[in-house]
C-alpha cells in the first residue's frame, strides 16, 4: 500500500502490524488527478528527486532517510488479526467516504480472505466496487 493508506491503516488498534522501513525502493502511484490536472510530470519529477535525495540520506541512515519520502511511495506492511477486525476494517475501509487509496487495500484484503474462507466472508458487507475498479478510475500507477 503506499504511504497514504498506511496512515489510515495504522489506526486499527485490534491488529498486529509489522511495517518494513519506508522507503523510495518499492515505486510510487499516481493519482489519476494529479494527472488529469496535468501536473504528471511535474510529480514524477517531484518523485524522481524525492528517490535520489533518500539514497543519500539512506547512505547516512535508513530511519532519518524515511523522512523525505514523500506519501505515494509504497510501503509492506505485515498484518495478523481476528475475524472481528477483518469485518471491522473491510467494511469501515471500503466504503464509498473512504480514501481510494485504502478502499483498494480493503477489497483486496476482502478478495483474499474470500478465497480462502468463502463460508466467513459472505456475510462481510462491502461496497459494491472491486479494487480493480478503484486501481482503473483512480490511479494511472499504482
Ligand atoms: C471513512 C472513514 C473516515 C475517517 N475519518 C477520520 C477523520 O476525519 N479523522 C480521524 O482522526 N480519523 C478518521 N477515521 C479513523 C477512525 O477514527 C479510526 O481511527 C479508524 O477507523 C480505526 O479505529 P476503529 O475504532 O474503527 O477500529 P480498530 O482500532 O481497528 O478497532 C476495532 C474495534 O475494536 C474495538 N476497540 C479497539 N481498541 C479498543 C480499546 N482500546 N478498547 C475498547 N475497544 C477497542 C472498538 O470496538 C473498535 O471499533 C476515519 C475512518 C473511516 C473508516
Amino acid at each position: 500500500m503506499d504511504q497514504g493508506a498506511y496512515a489510515e491503516f495504522k489506526r486499527h488498534r485490534m491488529m498486529t502490524q509489522t511495517p518494513q522501513r519506508l522507503s523510495t525502493r518499492l515505486g510510487y502511484t499516481i493519482p489519476r488527478l494529479v494527472t488529469e490536472a496535468g501536473f504528471g510530470s511535474k510529480y514524477e519529477a517531484a518523485m524522481q528527486s524525492a528517490i535520489q535525495m533518500y539514497e543519500k540520506f539512506y547512505a547516512f541512515n535508513p530511519d532519518v532517510a524515511q523522512y523525505i519520502v514523500p506519501n505515494g511511495f509504497n510501503r509492506r506492511v505485515l498484518a495478523q488479526f481476528n475475524l472481528r477486525e477483518a469485518f471491522a476494517f473491510c467494511q469501515l475501509r471500503s466504503a464509498a467516504n473512504a480514501h481510494f487509496s485504502i478502499r483498494r487495500v480493503a477489497q483486496k484484503i476482502y478478495e483474499e480472505m474470500a478465497r480462502v474462507h468463502p463460508l466467513l466472508t459472505k456475510y462481510m458487507k462491502l461496497y459494491d466496487e472491486t479494487w480493480e475498479q478503484v486501481e482503473e478510475n483512480y490511479f494511472t500507477q499504482v
